[in-house]
C-alpha cells in the first residue's frame, strides 16, 4: 500500500532540473532544464583536437598543442563535454565529492551526446580504474558510473574489472608533467589482452593526462587497436 502511495505522489511530482531544481515540463533525459544543460554543456572553446587542452584565445581554432606535438599521447582523441571550471566544474564536484547521484545521468547524457557528435564508435568502453583502498573510501567509482550510462546510451559492452589500478597513485597535484608520468609508470594492468578492439577509456576530469596516457599505453601493449577517451571535464594548463 505504502509503494503505491509512493508511486501516486511520484506521478504527481513534478521532475525537476538536476542542477538547479527548476520543475521541468517533460521527463526525458538529461534531466536538466535548458538553462543548465547550456551551462554545462556550452563552455567549450578552440582546443587541442588530440588531448582537448582548451586555449584561453575563445575565438580561435582547434590546433594541436605544443605538448602533443612534441610527445604525441598514445590515446587518439580526447571528447570532453567542456572546461573544468564554472557550472560544469560545480556540478562534477557534487556529483563526486557531495555525492549527488541525481547529477551522474544527466551528465552521463550530455557525454554520450558529445560523443556522438565526435563520430566516436569505439568496441569496448572501459572506466579509468580507482585502486580498491580509494574506491573503498569514496564508496563509488565515478569513471564507472558514467561508462555505464555511455555504454547504455551508445549499446556498447562496458568491461568494468579489465583494467585494474595495482597501485594506489599518491597526489598528482604540484608535480611536474614529468613527476606525474613517473608517478604513474606501471599502476595500470589488464586482467586479460585485448584482441584488436577500439576501446573508449572514461573518466570525469582530466588535468595533465598523464592517467589517461598511462591506462593508453596499457590497452595498447595488450592488444588494444585505437584508445580514445570520453571525459566531462578538461583542465585548462595550471589549474
Ligand atoms: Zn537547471
Ligand atoms: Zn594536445
Amino acid at each position: 500500500m505504502r509503494g503505491e502511495i509512493g508511486g501516486l505522489v511520484d506521478c504527481f511530482l513534478p521532475v525537476c532540473c538536476a542542477f538547479c531544481d527548476t520543475p521541468l515540463t517533460s521527463s526525458t533525459q538529461p534531466a536538466l532544464c535548458p538553462a543548465c544543460q547550456n551551462a554545462l554543456a556550452e563552455n567549450k572553446p578552440a582546443a587541442c583536437p588530440r588531448c582537448a587542452l582548451p586555449y584561453p584565445d575563445y575565438g580561435g581554432s582547434d590546433h594541436l598543442c605544443g605538448d602533443c606535438l612534441q610527445h604525441p599521447p598514445p590515446y587518439r582523441t580526447v571528447c570532453a563535454l567542456g572546461i573544468y571550471e564554472g557550472p560544469l566544474r560545480q556540478a562534477i564536484h557534487r556529483f563526486k565529492y557531495q555525492q549527488d547521484f541525481t547529477l551522474a545521468a544527466p551528465l552521463g547524457h550530455l557525454l554520450a551526446a558529445a560523443v556522438r557528435r565526435q563520430g566516436l564508435l569505439p568496441d569496448l568502453i572501459l572506466p579509468v580504474p580507482l585502486h580498491p583502498s580509494r574506491l573503498r573510501q569514496r564508496t563509488f567509482n565515478q569513471a564507472l558510473l558514467l561508462a555505464r550510462i555511455l555504454g547504455k546510451q551508445s549499446s556498447t559492452p562496458v568491461a568494468r574489472k579489465l583494467l585494474r589500478r595495482l597501485r594506489p597513485t599518491p597526489p598528482q597535484q604540484g608535480l611536474s608533467l614529468d613527476g606525474r608520468r613517473h608517478n604513474l609508470n606501471r599502476a595500470f594492468a589488464l586482467s586479460s589482452p585485448l584482441d584488436g578492439e577500439s576501446v573508449l577509456l572514461v573518466d570525469d576530469v582530466m588535468t595533465s593526462g598523464a592517467t589517461v596516457a598511462a591506462c593508453a599505453a596499457v590497452l595498447l601493449e595488450n592488444g588494444a587497436q585505437t584508445v580514445e577517451v570520453a571525459i566531462l571535464a578538461r583542465a585548462a594548463k595550471g589549474t
